[in-house]
């Protein structure tokens, strides 16, 4: 086998064997195969697709690239979730110690933000001492303890999403179904998970924009991880709007709190419920799903999932005293300035996609990957379409590092809203 000619049948639009993505696939991990001859081999993926059986044998060989978490034989059942990201969506906060407090095994590995998606590893580090830092060895015996670990993706697993993701991120090659199959269920696949329920968002500040596209990934994402041996349902969720009431990492932890407490917004809370439904049906612990939501909601207002939340942080190294402190005191930004309607009426768009831009401009967010972010910094008390606004009414709150940025800020929120 040889680089060229496997670019070339692709490039041609003919099938590549289970061994020719197998070598290509551990070549290029290797830093045998140049960037620039996967470059051009993931461009006629873009352009000519993939079969299912080669999306599967790329998504295996992706994952088989590094190490797959493996788990003791018991009667929790090992799951996760993967929302393909957006403004606002602190859905993994709450969701995980929720998990573990309805018996599953969570070993949840997410993402930092990248450009207008925020990541729920940058969330989790607007707490005092935290770390997401978490060996494989680690993740597991804290998962066999407490139920749940919320942990980066490390070097040791799935190297070649790693180096793919990159090499996609710079060519112009990330939107590809196929691609982004293999890329989300590889990683899933190396949690050694049994069931895993997917967000798959759409609208302004989606990756997918319309809703046509989402079920398309949705489609491809649960027909391929059902192949692979992993149960799979996905929800569609709109991202037109900011989920809840805050976007910015620590703001958003706040707002995952509240959600813990039984209390929040009602569309995270909604979200966070459906996502625990799918998971208790998936894995049969559940018969229907009305009866699961119940469940879920009833354990979500118990009070045990926070306490799971807070046993969690702890483990993860978590300063509890001045988490708290921060959860109970003022705004940990410098400037806080609201926006206001300059006209009475019923909110008919609150932009998801200018709400990220804003917070990613404050600081929030990263241009680049390895840039640091300030966690302060975001948007609060977001009024939500089909609410009513009275002229000079709030219609958002913005957190930032100093006036100047903040009335910047505020002037591109005012344009995110329409009032009617
Ligand atoms: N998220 C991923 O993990 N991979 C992709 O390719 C796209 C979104």
């Amino acid at each position: 086998m040889n680089f060229l000619s496997l670019i070339e049948s692709k490039r041609d639009g003919v099938a590549l064997t289970d061994e020719e993505i197998a070598f290509l696939v551990r070549e290029f991990t290797a830093g045998r195969m140049a960037d620039c001859q996967m470059s051009a081999f993931l461009m006629a993926v873009v352009f000519r697709g993939l079969s299912r059986a080669e999306t599967r044998a790329l998504t295996l060989a992706m994952r088989d690239s590094g190490e797959v978490l493996t788990w003791p034989a018991e009667d929790r059942p090992v799951v996760d979730k993967h929302s393909t990201g957006g403004v606002g969506d602190k859905v993994s906060m709450p969701l995980a110690p929720l998990l573990a407090c309805l018996g599953f095994r969570v070993p949840m590995i997410s993402g930092r933000g990248l450009g207008i998606t925020g990541g729920t590893l940058d969330k989790l580090e607007s707490i005092p001492g935290l770390t997401t830092a978490l060996a494989p060895r680690r993740i597991v015996g804290q998962v066999q303890s407490l139920g749940v670990a919320m942990a980066g993706q490390t070097e040791t697993m799935v190297p070649a999403d790693k180096k793919l993701y990159a090499l996609r991120d710079v060519t112009g090659t990330v939107p590809s179904v196929p691609l982004i199959t293999a890329s989300i269920l590889s990683k899933k696949l190396a949690e050694g998970i049994g069931a895993l329920v997917l967000d798959v968002k759409f609208g302004t500040a989606a990756f997918m924009a319309t809703e046509a596209q989402a079920r398309e990934l949705a489609d491809a994402l649960v027909a391929l991880a059902g192949e692979c041996g992993l149960k799979t349902a996905a929800l569609l969720s709109d991202m037109s709007t900011p989920l809840g009431r805050t976007a910015g990492n620590w703001l958003e932890v706040k707002e995952a709190v509240e959600c813990l407490a039984g209390r929040g917004p009602a569309d995270l809370r909604a979200l966070v419920i459906e996502c625990a439904a799918q998971l208790l049906q998936l894995t049969g612990r559940t018969q229907g799903v009305e009866t699961a939501r119940r469940q879920a909601a009833a354990c979500l207002d118990s009070g045990a999932p926070l306490q799971r939340w807070e046993s969690m942080l702890t483990a993860q190294g978590a300063d509890l005293a001045s988490y708290r402190r921060l959860l109970e005191g003022g705004p940990r930004a410098p400037v806080v300035i609201d926006v206001r309607a300059d006209r009475s009426g019923q909110i008919m768009r609150c932009d998801a996609k200018v709400v990220g831009q804003v917070v990613r401009d404050l600081g929030g967010g990263r241009l680049t990957p390895d840039a640091t972010i300030d966690v302060r910094v975001g948007v609060d008390e977001i009024s939500k379409p089909g609410e009513t606004v009275a002229e000079g009414g709030v219609l958002c709150r913005v957190h930032a590092s100093d006036g100047e940025r903040a009335r910047r800020a505020a002037e591109r929120l005012r344009n995110g809203f329409e009032i009617v």
